[in-house]
C-alpha cells in the first residue's frame, strides 16, 4: 500500500510515527511544509522537515517535541554574548550540524529535495521525506505597527517571539506564486492508495503545502481516498496556538471548522471521541466522519489513530466500488 501524507512539524511527526507502526509494510511518502523555513545566523533552518526527520529517526527531544535529544547550547550562548540577533530563536549545538550540512549543500547548488534526502540517509526515517517545493516560500504574518500602519514579520518571529499573542491581520505566503512542487510530490499524490492529512496546523502547515501550484488540485483529483485528522479537540488545539491562525482567516476553531477548510478535498475526517457532536455537521458537508480518541499521548495512541484513518479510507473505498 502506498500512503502519502502532508506534514507540518510536531503534530504530523508524532502521527507519522504511529502510522509507521500501524502500517509497517506500507510505502509512505511524506510531503513536508517548508514555509516555516528561516535563515538564522546564515544557516538555512527547515523546522518542519527536521521535526519529522528527527522524530522518525529517533533523534527527537521527546519532551519538547522538536529539536535534538540530549541537546546542548554552547553556540547559542556564544552568539548571545556577541549580541547576535535574533535572540528569540535558539539553535542547539547538535541541531546546528544539520543546518550546516543543509546550508552548505544548498550553497553548492543542490536543491532542498536532494539535501533532505542526504540528511535522511543518516536518520533513516522509514518514509520518503519530500519538501513541498525546492523553491523558497516563507509564511509572513501581517501585524499592526506602532504608528497605526502594519508590518509583516516572519511566521517564526510571530509564533516564537510573540507567542502568536499579537492579533494577525493576514497571513501571506511570500514566494508561493513562483513555487513549483518538488520532484515526486505530484506523483506521490496521484499514485497513492491513501492520502492522509495528519493533525497538523491547517493554516500554516497544511495550508502552504496545498498552496504550491498544482498540489491542491492533485489532492482533489487523487483517485485515493483523502482522510484527515482534526488537530482541534473541542474548541482548542491540542498543543500550540493554531486557534490564533484560524481566527485570522475567519474559520471557526472546532473540528468541523477545520474540516470545512478542506471539505473539497476530504473523503473522511476523524474527530476526537469527545467531539461526537460534530460528526453530523461534517457529514452534512459530504465528508464521512468518525469520532475516535485523537490524543497522541504515546506511540500506541498515535498508531491507533493511524489505523482508524486507514480504516476510514478503506470504508470510503469500499463504498465507491
Ligand atoms: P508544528 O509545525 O510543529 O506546529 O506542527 P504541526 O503543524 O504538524 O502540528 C501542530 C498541530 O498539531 C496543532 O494544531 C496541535 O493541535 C496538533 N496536535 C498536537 N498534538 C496533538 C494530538 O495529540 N492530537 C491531535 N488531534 N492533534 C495534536
Ligand atoms: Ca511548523
Amino acid at each position: 500500500m502506498r500512503i502519502t501524507a502532508l506534514a507540518g512539524g510536531v503534530g504530523a511527526a508524532r502521527f507519522l510515527r504511529g502510522l509507521r507502526r500501524a502500517a509497517p509494510d506500507a510505502d509512505i511518502t511524506v510531503i513536508g511544509n517548508t514555509a516555516d523555513d528561516i535563515t538564522l545566523h546564515g544557516l538555512h533552518v527547515s523546522p518542519d522537515l527536521d521535526t519529522v526527520m528527527y522524530t522518525l529517526g529517533g533523534g527527537i527531544d521527546e519532551q519538547q517535541g522538536w529539536g535534538r535529544a540530549d541537546e546542548t547550547h554552547s553556540v547559542a550562548e556564544e552568539l548571545a554574548a556577541y549580541g547576535a540577533h535574533p535572540l528569540w530563536f535558539t539553535l542547539g549545538d547538535r541541531d546546528i550540524a544539520t543546518h550546516l550540512v543543509r546550508t552548505q549543500m544548498l550553497a553548492a547548488g543542490y536543491p532542498l529535495s536532494a539535501v533532505t534526502e542526504a540528511l535522511c540517509d543518516r536518520w533513516q526515517p522509514g518514509v520518503r521525506l519530500l519538501p513541498m517545493s525546492d523553491d523558497r516560500v516563507e509564511t509572513h504574518v501581517v501585524i499592526p505597527d506602532d504608528d497605526g500602519q502594519t508590518r509583516a514579520v516572519h511566521f517564526q518571529e510571530w509564533w516564537v517571539r510573540m507567542r502568536a499573542a499579537v492579533p494577525a491581520e493576514r497571513i501571506v505566503l511570500a514566494g508561493i506564486d513562483a513555487a513549483t512542487p518538488a520532484p515526486g510530490v505530484l506523483d506521490a499524490v496521484a499514485d497513492a492508495d491513501v492520502v492522509l492529512l495528519p493533525p497538523s496546523n491547517p493554516v500554516v502547515s497544511i495550508g502552504p503545502i496545498l498552496a504550491v501550484a498544482g498540489v491542491r488540485d492533485a489532492v482533489a483529483a487523487a483517485r485515493a481516498p483523502v482522510v484527515g485528522l482534526s488537530p482541534i479537540i473541542g474548541d482548542a488545539p491540542v498543543r500550540g496556538m493554531a486557534d490564533a491562525v484560524l481566527r485570522t482567516i475567519g474559520v471557526e476553531v472546532s473540528p468541523a471548522g477545520v474540516a470545512g477548510l478542506f471539505a473539497d478535498l476530504l473523503d473522511g475526517w476523524l474527530v476526537d471521541s469527545t467531539d461526537e457532536a460534530y460528526v453530523a455537521a461534517v457529514e452534512e458537508a459530504g465528508v464521512r466522519c468518525r469520532a475516535v480518541p485523537l490524543w497522541m499521548r504515546d506511540v500506541e495512541a498515535a498508531a491507533a489513530m493511524a489505523a482508524a484513518a486507514l480504516d476510514l479510507a478503506a470504508a470510503v473505498r469500499g463504498a465507491r466500488t
